[in-house]
């Protein structure tokens, strides 16, 4: 087949991709390939009861599939240039806030409406945060939570399904760039971009490559072979900590999540809170095989749970000749996954006075854990600089919210937020191939839902010439 646009992955990237493309012209043929399962085939098999760990599936079906990583998350999509990505650094700030707005109001006439926006404008909150050397980061954040998120992408698959070609369980093995005969039409840009799958090939005139975290590994490979120039070096590292929800309700319930920077004493490193859960619950995440954690919330008062959950991270830049920042983040992964067997758990108070935590005293003290995590010593596998940050950290928060240093205080490790290698890409999204352009987190320019989706309308209106609004 050849298609005008094939864009690889229905992530957030893809689907935004797909969905401004024929929203501004319906006469292009667009197919979009996906390595994962369409979102109602989507099945984890953790059910809690009989399996309860990761199995290994040779598809993740909580990072792949119709939504990609983004299906199953909390939905949060946060508007700002302040963190989840550095899209500006190539669109312009103003263009980027306005195409993240822009996404926000197709996912609220999706299925969205009725959920609210939180925001840091006018908020007191700033300078009791300043006051305590704690920096609060401009955001407004629409939280569409786990259960409303999964309507918007049915809503949004049911309106595109027949305008665009969806191929599941199709990943791109390869991607090959064919140079047209001589006598090929004039409109022609003499450059075709081919994809191999299971199935055999298929040619369009345009590529969007949109494969995310877990096609990070397959993005580096075709930098690879296509000499595309890219580079790489932060891994973030860290705990997630859970509370009673009460000590954070302050913040919380006018912020939702509330980004917040520390910058050490000791080292002069920065602490930051991210993705905060208020009243729900800590997950496993496995990436190839190492479990470590997560945290989701419901919308839904009936799954909502006591505690307020959000994680700590120290980023952690490294300099020549050490290349592999992502090896470093999983072998720290893989030592707590060594130690506890999956997720380590441990009380504030334990940490401190340097011991581990045990079934009983975590049963004894005052906050219910919401993951069922090994009672253990995250002294023994994070990096002291981190956990000096990390404690440093718990105390400037526990002045602006008093309780957080509580010893019962609970502490899972180990957090890593992976990094994509970032791809060398220009204003237009588009790399040193005209015509292919690599968008959202598999570019490493974008880290989360709303830089994702504008990366997408940004690259679908820049391939028909669509003004900006
Ligand atoms: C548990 C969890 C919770 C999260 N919560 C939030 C949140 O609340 N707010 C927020 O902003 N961000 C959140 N994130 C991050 C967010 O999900 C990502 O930033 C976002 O999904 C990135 O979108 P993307 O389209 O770039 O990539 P992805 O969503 O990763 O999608 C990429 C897709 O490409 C497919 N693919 C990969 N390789 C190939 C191939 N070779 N061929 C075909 N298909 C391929 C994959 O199967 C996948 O479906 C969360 C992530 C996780 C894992």
């Amino acid at each position: 087949m050849k298609y005008d646009i094939i864009i690889i992955g229905a992530g957030p990237g893809g689907i935004f991709s797909a969905y401004e493309l024929v929203k501004q012209d319906e006469s292009l043929k667009v197919a979009v390939f996906e390595a994962g399962n369409p979102l109602d085939k989507r099945k984890c098999p953790i059910d809690g009861k009989k399996v309860k760990a990761c199995v290994g599936c040779p598809r993740c079906a909580i990072m792949s599939g119709f939504g990609g990583a983004g299906a199953f998350s909390d939905g949060k999509y946060n508007i700002t240039n302040a963190f989840g990505g550095t899209l500006y650094e190539h669109i312009g700030r103003d263009q980027a806030i306005g195409l993240m707005e822009y996404v926000d109001e197709i996912n609220l006439d999706h299925g969205g409406g009725g959920t609210k926006m939180y925001s840091t404008a006018g908020t007191k909150l700033k300078k009791v945060c300043m006051q305590n050397k704690l920096q609060l980061l401009d955001a407004s954040v629409r939280h569409l939570g786990t259960d409303i998120n999964y309507v918007v992408l049915e809503n949004i698959y049911a309106e595109l399904k027949d305008k665009v070609d969806f191929r599941f369980c199709c990943e791109v093995e390869r991607l090959e760039i064919v140079e047209e005969e001589a006598d090929a039409p004039a409109a022609s840009s003499g450059r075709v971009y081919r994809v191999y799958h299971a199935n055999g090939s298929d040619d369009c005139e345009k590529c969007i490559i949109s494969v995310g975290r877990s096609g990070s590994k397959w993005m580096q490979d075709v930098c690879g072979e296509l000499a595309i120039p890219t580079s790489s070096n932060r891994v973030d590292l860290g705990v997630r900590v859970e509370l009673p929800a009460e000590i954070f309700s302050h913040l919380t319930d006018e912020l939702y999540e509330s980004k917040i920077v520390y910058r050490t004493e000791k080292f002069e490193d920065n602490v930051r809170t991210f993705c905060m859960n208020p009243y729900g619950i800590v997950v496993n995440e496995n990436t190839k095989g190492i479990v470590t954690v997560n945290g989701h919330s419901y919308e839904d008062p009936e799954k909502q749970t006591q505690n307020t959950n959000f994680a700590l991270l120290v980023a952690k830049h490294f300099s020549e000749p050490f290349k592999d920042s992502n090896g470093y983040g999983e072998s720290i992964a893989r030592l707590s996954n060594m130690l506890g067997g999956g997720v380590i758990v441990q009380r504030f108070g334990d940490l401190i006075r340097g011991r581990r935590s045990n079934e009983k005293r975590i049963e004894e003290g005052l906050v219910r854990p919401t993951l069922s995590a090994t009672p253990g010593d995250l002294s023994l596998v994070l990096p002291k600089r981190i956990l000096d940050g990390i404690i440093e950290m718990i105390y400037a928060l526990d002045k602006i919210a008093p309780g957080t240093a509580n010893d019962d205080t609970l502490l899972y490790g180990v957090e890593v937020k992976f990094y994509n290698m970032e791809v060398e890409i220009d204003e237009n999204l588009e790399t040193l191939y005209k015509g292919l352009y690599v968008i959202g987190d598999g570019s490493g320019v974008t880290h989360s839902l709303s830089h994702a989706s504008a990366s997408g309308v940004y690259v679908a209106r820049h391939i028909t010439g669509a003004k900006e609004r």
